[in-house]
């Protein structure tokens, strides 16, 4: 007898196949070709969010490094350029989504108390490849008390560090998930449409309450008795002497063999390399909106302020439309879309999103050529001798015919 239990597992994507085949076949690409046009859409990371966007083939080892708008082209379209194992290469594309992860539209932000211990390799930030190995033995300064933080001072004790300082600068850790009040659906659906005031209000609540750490990453570091939490502590010195970084906390010398900065991202566009180009025209929270004094926050100002496609808009009225093809799928969109885009919440509302705007997008684009293909010739499905035995014919003109 074959029990349930003896079945064969099935394959882990097997509900994700099932869903694609009674979806039946792909339809074939509907936006027409156009000379000098690699790509209509290019998606740039092929994380969870990259991957979600499109059914197709990651592209490996393929960094984009700058995204050049082409002016007064027939077509509005960006050349890529693009590093691979093969090379540098320059392929074009007229929609570009920006899937490229936390740091997508800034960089990772290390401190600036930290930058002798950064050049002298003694510190790193969670963003980095840190050789935990090398830490067994070591004392250990972590800055932050968010997630990454506790998870880099949980695997530092875990690989045997002497001991782990974590410094939070609050006077408590940060607990409460204000965003979860607002999570139904009214909310969630038509958060972009929520006034400017209203969505900074909300962004504002929830960096000052704190991004919150997952109980189980505290508990993780709980466990060590060598694990210290220093609490409404900011390290203002950490000098490099004889290959530690040295800092003075309430009044006592602290020597550290490494520390490993928490400390989140930045959220400004002109951080970022691949968009040196763009970031001079895009329109920023702080050009858009400006918070009450005991509101204001520069780096939520810094970010880019979204359209609800989730693409860019100009600074400046008319002076460069092409950015509403750059569409921004990364937690830059924060205060615009009140999610952190690319966390697992965000992808059924704003995945579909973007993706209706850039077909709407592609459609008007190219309106002149689909009309001529509305208008084109249709095969009639069958003539008329298909029913012409039925057609009706008045008694007269029947005895006439016989
Ligand atoms: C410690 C930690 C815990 C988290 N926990 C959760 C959680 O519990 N739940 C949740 O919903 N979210 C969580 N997140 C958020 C998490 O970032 C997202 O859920 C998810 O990884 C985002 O997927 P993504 O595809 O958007 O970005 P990523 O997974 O970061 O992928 C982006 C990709 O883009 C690539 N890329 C970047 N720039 C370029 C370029 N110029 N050219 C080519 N490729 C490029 C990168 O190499 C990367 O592969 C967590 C994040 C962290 C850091």
């Amino acid at each position: 007898m074959t029990t349930t239990s003896s079945l064969p597992a099935p394959a882990p994507d097997f509900l994700a196949r099932e869903t694609l085949r009674l979806l039946g076949p792909a339809p074939d690409n509907w936006v027409p070709d156009h000379a000098g046009i690699d790509h209509n859409v290019a998606i740039v990371g092929g994380g969870q969010s990259g991957s979600a966007y499109a059914f197709v083939q990651v592209r490996y080892a393929t960094r984009v490094v700058r995204i050049e708008p082409v002016a007064g082209a027939a077509v509005q379209h960006f050349r890529l350029h693009l590093q691979t194992n093969a090379g540098a290469r320059i392929e074009t594309a007229r929609k570009v989504i920006l899937a490229n992860g936390v740091a997508g539209n800034g960089a990772p932000f290390v401190p600036a108390v930290l930058s002798q211990a950064v050049a002298a390799g003694l510190a790193a930030h969670t963003a980095d490849a840190i050789d935990f190995g090398a830490l067994r033995g070591k004392t250990v300064a972590v800055l932050g008390a968010a997630a990454s933080a506790f998870d880099a001072a949980a695997v530092a004790l875990e690989a045997g560090a002497a001991s782990v300082h974590l410094f939070a600068r609050r006077g408590h850790i940060a607990a409460t998930p204000v965003s979860r009040v607002r999570a139904y659906p009214g909310l969630y659906d038509n958060y972009h449409a929520l006034p400017d005031a209203t969505r900074w209000a909300q962004a504002i609540r929830y960096r000052r309450a704190g991004s919150t750490p997952p109980a189980d990453s505290v508990e993780r570091v709980l466990k060590f008795p060598h694990f210290h939490l220093h609490l409404s502590t900011t390290l203002s010195t950490a000098e490099v002497e004889s290959g530690h970084i040295v800092t003075e906390v309430q009044g006592q010398t602290l020597r550290f063999d490494f520390a490993i900065a928490g400390t989140g991202y930045l959220a400004d566009p002109s951080a970022r390399p691949e968009l040196a180009d763009i970031a001079p025209h895009i329109l920023r929270w702080r050009d858009r909106y400006q918070p009450p004094a005991d509101a204001r926050d520069d780096e939520l100002g810094a970010s880019p302020y979204l359209g609800s496609g989730l693409e860019y808009l100009e600074k400046t009225a008319g002076a460069t439309p092409w950015l509403r093809d750059i569409h921004v799928h990364n937690p830059a969109g924060f205060a615009s879309v009140g999610l952190p885009l690319g966390d697992v919440p965000s992808m059924r509302r704003d995945i579909p999103r973007s993706v209706a705007r850039i077909s709407r997008d592609l459609l008007l684009a190219d309106l002149a050529l689909h009309e001529q293909r509305m208008r084109g010739d249709v095969p009639a499905d069958f003539g008329a001798e298909f029913y012409a035995g039925a057609v009706w014919k008045p008694a007269g003109a029947a005895l006439v015919a016989a």
